[in-house]
């Protein structure tokens, strides 16, 4: 099938995207970043927007820096982008680690680390790292700017915080200190599949003991979040074998598991068993 008729602009700064949405967005106007997602929608007549206000020209939006103790990501940064890291220590290393789970090549060509979010597939690779990582999503409209935090971004499956008429102009994620230890791991039954569960575990170690520990699941919720209960069985335990299974035991314990026509809630439980206990693993390596 081919997309339904729609209308097409393409702005070249933010105030001139942000003033398109505005006008197009009550008439189910969309943005357009890299379009894997939202394309084979329109394909499919899924998705039937009447505008596509494309970002692609919009120079500003491809913003990849550090400010502020912060990595920022703009609306036009692609996936591939983080194939090699993009700013030192962990940060950079976790990122390019992650992305290689996502997708196929040509997909990670296009799509981009912004759209990824506003698009908030459950089993998105980047909404995992942003929550885990407690990042911020930098919205912007024609009314003016908010930062949103990670917790409060996503609202249910492909659903977010964001107005009809917000684009998001970058994300901000905090980098990480020479000490921090990421581990990610993911289960998907093909490579480049979605995954059916995904862990990122981070934690420093202070005087051989685990400090400031995070640990998110992904693909396996509604939406990707850390686990209090798992954070709380790793700080001050040893790292190894007993304090992660504890940990992943804890997680399998808490999250309340999806649904689907294949994989049990009971199924999706197990799995956070291993990928949590693994992404631990990975960290400590
Ligand atoms: C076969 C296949 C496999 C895939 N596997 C994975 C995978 O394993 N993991 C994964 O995470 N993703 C996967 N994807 C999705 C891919 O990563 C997409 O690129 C991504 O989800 C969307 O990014 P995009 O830039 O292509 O957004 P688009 O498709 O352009 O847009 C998606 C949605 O987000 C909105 N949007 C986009 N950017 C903004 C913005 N800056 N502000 C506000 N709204 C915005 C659009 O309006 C649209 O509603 C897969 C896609 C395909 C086709």
């Amino acid at each position: 099938m081919k997309p339904a008729a729609f209308h097409y602009h393409a702005p070249k700064t933010v105030d001139e995207a942000v003033a398109l949405l505005a006008e197009v967005a009550p008439q189910d106007g969309r943005i357009l970043a890299g379009g894997q997602s939202l394309v084979p929608t329109m394909a499919f007549r899924l998705a039937k927007p009447t505008h596509l206000v494309d970002i692609n020209g919009v120079e500003a939006l491809n913003r990849l820096t550090v400010a502020g103790g912060k990595l920022v990501i703009g609306a036009c940064v692609r996936h591939a982008a983080f194939h090699h890291p993009v700013c030192d220590g962990p940060l950079g290393k976790l990122l390019s680690a992650v992305v290689r789970h996502i997708a196929h090549y040509p997909i990670r060509n296009r799509g981009t680390f912004c759209g990824s979010l506003a698009n908030a597939d459950p089993a998105s690779e980047w909404a995992l790292v942003l929550s885990a990582l407690d990042g911020e999503v930098l919205a912007k409209s024609a009314r003016g700017e908010r930062v949103i935090a990670a917790r409060d971004f996503f609202k249910g499956i492909m659903t977010t915080a964001l107005r009809d008429d917000e684009l998001i102009v970058e994300v901000r994620l905090p980098l990480l200190s020479a000490d921090t230890r990421c581990g990610f791991y993911e289960f998907s039954r093909r490579a480049g599949d979605f995954a059916l569960a995904a862990a990122l575990g981070v934690y420093r170690l202070e005087g051989g003991k685990i400090a400031e520990p995070r640990l998110a699941l992904g693909g396996v919720e509604v939406n990707p979040r850390r686990i209090a209960e798992a954070e709380r069985a790793l700080v001050g335990a040893a790292p190894g074998d007993q304090a992660f299974r504890a940990a992943a035991a804890a997680a399998a314990a808490a999250a309340d598991p999806m649904e689907d026509a294949i994989n049990s809630a009971e199924f999706r439980r197990d799995l956070v068993l291993a990928v949590a206990r693994r992404a631990l693993e990975r960290a400590a390596e």
